[in-house]
């Protein structure tokens, strides 16, 4: 290949089953790329000690990776490891959510104030990745049931100071403006190597459209469950099939598409 390429990759829904979170169904697509030296990079909502753990179990997922929605950006390849938090950092964001808590009387519990056994039993985690998705630093997940009073006040009150919510069910995750986007400068600049980087990106949710939208070349899972979001993402295309069997079709037919790309990027 002439140009220099990464893959950068979302996991749950994408490189990951939604159900079973089985990657192997991307291994020929994995293999083509290791072959060819191009690194694959997760960009996740996951904290960075629940992707050491990741790492580890997916051997192909290189050093550098984006954590937290793009608000965290790990490089592994130096020790000790670089981090760089790209977002408001997570103390900022705790002083944010309970100066707004104790003006409103409002009932969130906040990630960074209960128990791991408390995050286990919210979210059906066992104890050991409870903890480590509490390790935030850059987000600040927060409790608080659907039909709790006060919710939407509080998401206006946090995003009139300036903070994105983000509401997923009973959680409201807070975070600053960096998104997945911000990760994927930041990752340009740490593997350009003076050279520019092109950026292949796949990734299955709305949290991933910043992902898409900066990327050169963008593919869009669809939803294993449900119907897909009417909304298009800029030039992204759509894979025929969700998780890593999508993942897996979309990634060879792009190789293959960039032809001649037989020789090994350096
Ligand atoms: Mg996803």
């Amino acid at each position: 290949m002439t140009d220099r390429w990464a893959v950068l990759t979302d996991l749950d829904g994408t490189l990951l089953d939604h159900d079973s979170y089985d990657w192997h169904p991307a291994e020929p697509a994995l293999q083509r790329l290791r072959a060819l030296n191009i690194p694959v990079i997760a960009v996740t909502s996951k904290t960075r000690a629940e992707m050491a753990d990741l790492r580890l179990s997916i051997p192909d997922l290189a050093l550098v990776f984006g954590c937290e929605n793009g608000g965290v950006v790990v490089d592994q390849r130096s020790k000790p490891e670089r981090v760089d938090v790209l977002g408001t950092p997570t103390e900022a964001l705790v002083y944010c959510f309970e100066r707004i808590r104790a003006e409103q009387d409002a009932p969130g519990l906040g990630f960074h104030e209960v128990s791991d056994a408390r995050v286990a039993q919210w979210t059906g985690l066992p104890l050991d990745q409870a903890a480590k998705a509490r390790r935030r630093e850059a987000s600040l997940p927060i409790y608080w049931p659907e039909d709790a009073p006060g919710r939407q006040f509080f998401i206006e009150a946090v995003e009139r100071a300036g903070l994105r919510v983000l509401a997923g069910g009973r959680f409201l995750h807070l975070a600053g403006s960096a998104d997945k986007g911000t990760a994927l400068d930041r990752i340009r600049q740490l593997l350009g190597d003076g050279r520019p980087l092109k950026v292949m990106a796949l990734g299955d949710s709305g949290n991933d459209d910043a992902l898409l939208a900066a990327a050169d070349w963008a593919v869009r899972l669809p939803p294993k469950h449900g119907p897909a979001r009417p909304e298009p993402v800029s030039k992204a295309i759509l894979a025929s099939q969700p998780g890593p069997v999508g993942w897996n079709e979309a990634v060879l037919q792009w190789l293959q598409r960039m032809q001649p790309a037989q020789e090994t990027q350096s």
